[in-house]
């Protein structure tokens, strides 16, 4: 099998001529639950998988920064004096939005001077898929912000690293995006996901427990469109800002479930649909960390597709391709399946016993056949550990 370290290598030093100081990586994610809650201060629960995108870096005797991938074909180059989130377009705005982001003071007292830091060159190498919902922004973002925290000798913390990923997100690449993805990429643990309260932003590891418990997580890739800086994401936040507003609330954080009677004698029926599945799905999110490390991963199935049938039904953020793919995988043998990620396309995961996966390969082929769907890519993900030198 090769790796695709050895594949940044080797193309750093084909297109560079040198060899890179070194190699960094950051893992993309898969959100076990917890959807839409994040830009309402509430709770998630993701993890980072076996995927990732790898940094080959070196630092220049200039100023300039250059940056290449292969999912891109393209070399992208940029005088550090003139590094502004307005000058950055395309995929190299992730990359060197991070670099921006790194001396932006808002990361906190130490946001770094960028001002005699070196140039670099960077090659990006990946196996996440890119636009599934599976967050290879956060990995390519998580990837190059260790990195040069590193060769920079910044000595900034993973919480501000985080922080710059997701500033390069909504400011260099204009997406409005909260902070999970960013998390779960920089504080990913082998085995376990990263709950993440996202008002406090304190984190902490929920072991899952997956093969002690015989189980398998499985991605279903429906390769259907999304992109987060649609409308839909847009609208989605607003209708739950318009809630909060309208019940006086900082954010649909502040309402609980014995708030819901009054939010539907105020709210109009869409705002409080969307307002019920934010304050269910944080529910939902703290139930699952109760189950996990009380009864373990073969407790929290139905709580997956309660998940599901919210974001289908209330948020109204899911498709056909992911209704299907969720509900051939209950068919067959699923404890408990989900769209993940923002919704409008992308990816479904499905919890289910370890023998059941080739089962659930073949009836997902076949459902998707029989509706004229194209064929999703299906693969196992297992929880990796985040963002880190990678020799
Ligand atoms: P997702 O994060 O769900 O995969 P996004 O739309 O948020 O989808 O991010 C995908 C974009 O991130 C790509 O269109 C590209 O611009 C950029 N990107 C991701 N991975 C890479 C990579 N390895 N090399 C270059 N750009 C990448
Ligand atoms: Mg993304």
């Amino acid at each position: 099998m090769t790796d695709i370290r050895d594949d940044a290598r080797a193309a750093f030093r084909d297109l560079f001529d040198r060899e890179p100081d070194g190699l960094w990586s950051g893992p993309g994610r898969v959100n076990l639950i917890g959807e839409h809650t994040d830009y309402n201060d509430g709770f998630v629960l993701p993890f980072a998988i076996d995927r990732r995108t790898v940094a080959a870096v070196a630092v220049r005797d200039d100023r300039i920064l250059r940056v290449a991938s292969g999912f891109a074909d393209e070399l992208v180059e940029l005088d550090l004096a003139n590094l502004a989130p307005e000058a950055l377009r395309g995929w190299s705005a992730y990359p060197l939005g991070v670099a921006w982001a790194l001396g932006e003071s808002e990361l906190g007292e130490r946001g770094a001077d960028l001002g005699a830091v070196p140039g670099v060159d960077i090659f990006l190498d990946s196996d996440v898929p890119v636009g599934a919902g599976l967050s290879s922004s956060a990995a390519i973002e998580c990837a190059v912000a260790v990195a040069l925290n590193d060769v920079w000798q910044l000595g900034l913390n993973r919480k501000a690293l985080a922080r710059a990923g997701q500033l390069a997100e909504n400011t260099a690449v204009g997406a409005p995006t909260g902070i999970m993805d960013q998390t779960a990429s920089l504080f990913g643990e082998e085995g376990a996901a990263v709950f993440l309260d996202c008002r406090s932003l304190e984190s902490r590891p929920v072991r899952l427990g997956l093969a002690d418990a015989g189980l398998s997580l499985i991605v279903i890739d429906t390769a259907t469109a999304h992109n987060l800086a649609d409308g839909g994401y847009r609208d989605r936040r607003a209708s739950c800002e318009l809630a909060a507003r309208t019940l006086g609330i900082p954010s649909l954080r502040d309402l609980d479930l014995d708030g819901l009677p009054h939010a539907k004698e105020v709210l109009d029926e869409v705002t409080f649909r969307r307002a019920r599945h934010v304050v269910t799905e944080n529910r939902r999110v703290l139930d699952t960390v109760r189950l996990l490390s009380q009864e373990g991963p073969g407790a929290i199935g139905d709580i997956l597709t309660a998940s599901h049938r919210s974001l289908r039904d209330d948020f109204e953020v899911s498709t056909p391709e992911l209704d299907l793919a969720v509900e051939t995988a209950l068919g067959c043998g699923a404890l408990g399946a989900r769209m993940t990620g923002g919704g409008f396309g992308g990816a479904a995961i499905a919890l289910l016993p370890e023998t059941e996966d080739s089962l659930l390969r073949v009836a997902i082929d076949g459902a998707f056949a029989e509706h004229g769907y194209s064929q999703p890519d299906i693969f196992r993900v297992n929880a990796s550990v985040g963002a880190r030198r990678d020799t």
